[in-house]
């Protein structure tokens, strides 16, 4: 077989193929530009059952690109909470204000312009461009290129930039004259539901005829892929802190800073107590030390908290960094006099730790480290609660269950928030 009829086969097949069985997804029900971009954002790195009632939520709450546009940041990030990747979110919203700035509203249809869209990269323009307006813009992504490279029996490391630029090209070639929208579409599906990774259906797939790959049984070898880094391990020691008196049925959440890893969200506070090497687990920390630590950390942003015993432990895995977290009981404290000990104390029982090899010693161990980071104009909630840390700005809050519902947390955060408030650490004690 020669490669042009190879291509042929490939590009009838397929969309004859995606004809039958395509998925009825809640944005293909419609050509909106709008709902095709929100629906690309959410699906990276993210499944399509699980993006569905995210979706579904989304655009009955922000139904146009205005409406994102001049919706509450908040408000935006609490629809989007669970989905992860927060920056997602936060650049959608950016990026619809420049339409509305740029554009008067209107999704551009000008590649250029599409890219230039904050957030949007070359895979969700040809999407955009492709499903919203049939143009024939080539949409590769990880799936993508697993395919062709079976099909076409590619060795190239997908991993590479040369690798994408000779897939996008191929797959400009595929998308036969006036039907970019179904194609790229067909190919993304053929992705998700035959050529799959680890388990490629070849004996049901509609190209398998043809298919290199499968000729030469190398569908489970392909694609070749260089491995990522492994993310960064990192133990955190976390503060759940129970007010008293004025604050009695609360806790203190901080919101985190303007810029870098979940901006503006709100968390509970927590310190770096031990980073490790990439692809280590890092070590946990004795309760003694962990708790003398954690105390001088609230402590140096401004509260006073006794720690009274672990609550639990939890991990949280971003794309880059893995936390260990230990997550610790906390009571508010009078301010007085004595707790600078505390700090002190915490730095001292950290370094013994450290110095008997149990931990990594960090200069700043006892300071938050947002610190560095930290926002000049933090953007607060309203609310009688709210108030600013010692010396770096953050902002922090008292919250009872009710305010759960209209702050935005990452999902670690909001499980061990909803857990405390269900009565889950009720019986901690030293
Ligand atoms: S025949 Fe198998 S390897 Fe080839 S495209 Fe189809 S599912 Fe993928």
């Amino acid at each position: 077989m020669g490669l042009m009829e190879q291509k042929r086969h490939f590009s009838v097949n397929l969309l004859d193929w995606y004809m039958i069985n395509r998925r009825d997804l809640p944005w293909r029900r419609h050509n909106n530009p709008y709902f095709t971009w929100v629906s690309e954002i959410m699906l990276q790195q993210t499944r399509v059952d699980t993006v569905i009632p995210y979706f579904n939520r989304f655009i009955g709450n922000f139904p146009t690109i205005q409406a994102l546009a001049e919706a509450p940041e908040e408000d935006v990030l609490k629809n989007w909470e669970g989905l992860g990747y927060y920056s997602r979110a936060r650049n959608l919203q950016a990026a619809a204000r420049q339409v509305m700035e740029l554009h008067g509203g209107e999704m551009p249809q000008d590649k250029q312009a599409v890219f230039a869209l904050k957030g949007v990269g070359p895979y969700t323009a040809g999407a955009i461009l492709s499903i919203a307006f049939n143009q024939p813009q080539p949409a590769v992504d990880g799936n993508v290129m697993r395919v062709l490279s079976r099909y076409f029996l590619i060795d190239e490391d997908i991993m590479k930039g040369s690798t994408r630029v000779l897939m996008e090209e191929l797959a400009g070639e595929l998308i036969p004259e006036g039907r970019a929208r179904d194609f790229n579409q067909a190919l993304m599906e053929l992705g998700a539901l035959v050529c799959t990774p680890k388990a490629p259906h070849c004996l049901t797939c509609p190209v398998m005829e043809q298919c290199s790959g499968r000729i030469a049984g190398r569908e489970l070898t392909l694609p070749v892929k260089t491995k990522a880094k492994p993310p960064r391990p990192e133990q955190r020691l976390v503060a759940i802190v129970e007010g008293r008196g004025d604050h009695h049925g609360q806790v203190l959440v901080r919101q985190r800073p303007d810029t870098g890893l979940l901006a503006r969200m709100w968390e509970l506070p927590h310190v770096l107590a031990a980073p490790a090497a990439a692809g280590k687990k890092a070590a946990p920390l004795a309760d003694e030390p962990a708790m003398a630590l954690l105390a001088g950390s609230l402590w140096a942003e401004g509260f006073a908290a006794r720690p009274e015993g672990l609550a639990t432990h939890a991990e949280h895995v971003f794309s880059h960094i893995v936390w260990s977290l230990q997550v610790y009981k906390c009571t508010e404290q009078d301010q007085t006099g004595e707790l600078p000990l505390i700090a002190a104390e915490a730095r001292a029982a950290y370094d013994a730790q450290a110095a008997a090899g149990e931990a990594t010693a960090l200069s700043s161990a006892v300071l938050p480290e947002s610190a560095a980071t930290h926002s000049s104009e933090p953007s607060a909630p309203e609310g009688q609660n709210v108030r600013t840390g010692k010396g770096d700005g953050l902002t922090y809050r008292w919250i009872g269950p009710e305010d759960m519902e209209k702050m935005a947390f990452p999902n670690i955060f909001l499980k061990l928030i909803s857990s405390y408030f269900a009565g889950a650490y009720e019986d901690v004690r030293e």
